[in-house]
């Protein structure tokens, strides 16, 4: 019989949740550096053998190796990419997750942590004007979510066609500025995608769309979604949802939107109002890693209709029928497992779900009110910056600017110096062709300070 020797895991769990407790109270968390492969090997060494190195080894590894040569993605000037910060109590709900080996893919087994999961769901659906019938799954993210809503949409224009789509390579229309895992998506199903050229912001807008339609001739049977991103990762620009919509309809297609880092805004009712049309999505993704202050990895993907998302992706086997059938009250429990492509999954739902109800909507809204006012303030002070322009106004909260007579090589090195030195995570980004600088703001502890430093750093 093998025999784990878990007792040595006794003294180890003093060890393993103190320090994890501590680094959820850190107000000011070390902003970490990245480290090159060669130095970590020297660090770490090879830490697999058959004897094994035991707990207290693994741990000292973690904790003096691994962590600080990872970056602190939740530190108030990190602003590159889209970064994360979440709540105290996503967090440690992330823990009890974690410990209590909750299954979340079936009702069944996972009844209360899909019950919960729900109810985020349906608070998201009704801040985006969807039907009560509207429901979907926390998937690890965006880019599953994409994948999962183009699957869903693909299905459905084969359902429509009776056999007459079955052997047609169908066609994704989006932005150009469209993230990408969405061309991602198209390869991986073997689709093609159609970009349409954005407005001067990057914006997809009604007149370019309606070019892009009347230029399909026969191939508009083969559009199958139209993909309308609010909150575009590299300016944070909001398409306009409507003509997206209106385009949909035209085409008698699938509408999703993409709105893994700005969806979040709907929270706010000061910021609602830039979502207009996204009631009229069919699907429509937002990740609560991101700027819905919970922690990796969830991507909450809502359906208009469930049911065509759940015949797309149920799998099908022996071993998997006793999940499809129906609870006492007579109704099919609810399989997240069903609406995306994937099969086993933690509820990864449930540390937003905890936050949520701890703190409150009001609290969300605030939070997000307080990321946009610091990035409004920021793109005013990096305007009013002799030695900056600023390149576009900000719809959400990702600042785009230039430094003054900088080549991209002056960009790559600052970057690089502020980020040893420990300043701030600022990575260069391409705008219109030409090196630029972006500063994404998701952290409600991000302060104009916080801002200002990186302003004056750049002098
Ligand atoms: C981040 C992002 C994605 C991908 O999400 P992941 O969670 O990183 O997979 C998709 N779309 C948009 C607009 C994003 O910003």
């Amino acid at each position: 019989m093998v025999h784990w020797p878990e007792q040595a895991i006794d003294g180890l769990g003093q060890s393993v949740v103190s320090p994890a407790v501590n680094r959820l109270s850190d107000p000011d968390p070390e902003l970490g550096i990245s480290v090159d492969a060669t130095d970590i090997a020297d660090m770490a060494g090879n830490s697999i053998s058959p004897e094994g190195i035991g707990g207290d080894e693994a741990f000292r590894l973690f904790a003096e190796v691994i962590e600080p040569s990872c970056l602190a993605v939740d530190h108030p000037r990190f602003f590159s990419f889209i970064p994360a910060a979440p709540t105290r109590s996503s967090l440690l709900a992330d823990l009890l997750l974690s410990s209590t080996r909750i299954y979340g893919g079936s009702w069944m087994e996972g009844a209360g942590a899909v019950y919960v999961e729900n109810q985020v769901l349906r608070w998201i659906a009704d801040l985006c004007g969807l039907p009560e019938a509207a429901g979907g799954v926390f998937v690890p993210g965006g880019t599953n979510g994409n994948l999962s809503s183009m699957i869903a949409a693909r299905y459905a224009w084969r359902q429509r066609g009776a056999g007459r789509h079955d052997a047609v390579r169908g066609v994704i229309i989006s932005s150009d500025s469209v993230h990408a895992s969405v061309p991602q998506a198209a390869r991986a199903m073997d689709c093609e995608m159609v970009c349409v050229p954005g407005d001067d912001a990057g914006r997809l807008c009604r007149e370019t769309l309606q070019r892009v339609l009347r230029a399909l001739g026969n191939d508009r049977d083969r559009v199958f979604a139209v993909v309308a991103t609010a909150g575009t990762t590299n300016a944070g620009v909001i398409d306009d949802l409507d003509a997206a919509a209106d385009a949909a309809d035209d085409l008698g297609c699938w509408l999703h939107v993409d709105g893994a880092y700005g969806l979040a805004a709907v929270c706010s009712e000061q910021s609602r109002g830039l979502f207009a049309g996204v009631e009229r999505a069919d699907s429509l993704i937002v990740d609560p890693h991101k700027w819905l202050f919970g922690p990796f990895d969830s991507c909450a993907l809502l359906y208009r209709d469930p049911a065509i998302a759940r015949a797309a992706h149920t799998q099908r086997a022996d071993y998997l029928e006793v999940l499809q059938s129906t609870d006492d009250q007579g109704t099919p429990g609810w399989n997240p497992s069903d609406y995306a492509h994937h099969l086993s999954r933690r509820p990864r739902g449930l540390p937003l779900w905890f936050s949520l109800a701890s703190h409150g909507t009001t609290a969300y809204a605030e939070a997000i009110e307080t990321t946009l006012a610091v990035a409004r303030e920021g793109a005013e002070l990096i305007r009013s910056a002799s030695h900056l322009e600023l390149l576009l106004e900000p719809d959400l909260t990702v600042l785009v600017f230039r430094r003054r007579g900088w080549t991209h090589a002056n960009y790559v090195s600052w970057a690089r110096e502020v980020m040893e030195e420990g300043t701030a995570v600022v990575l260069p980004t391409q705008w219109k062709g030409e090196t630029a600088l972006r500063m994404c703001i998701v952290n409600p502890d991000t302060t104009i300070g916080d801002i200002k430093v990186v302003v004056d750093r750049l002098l």
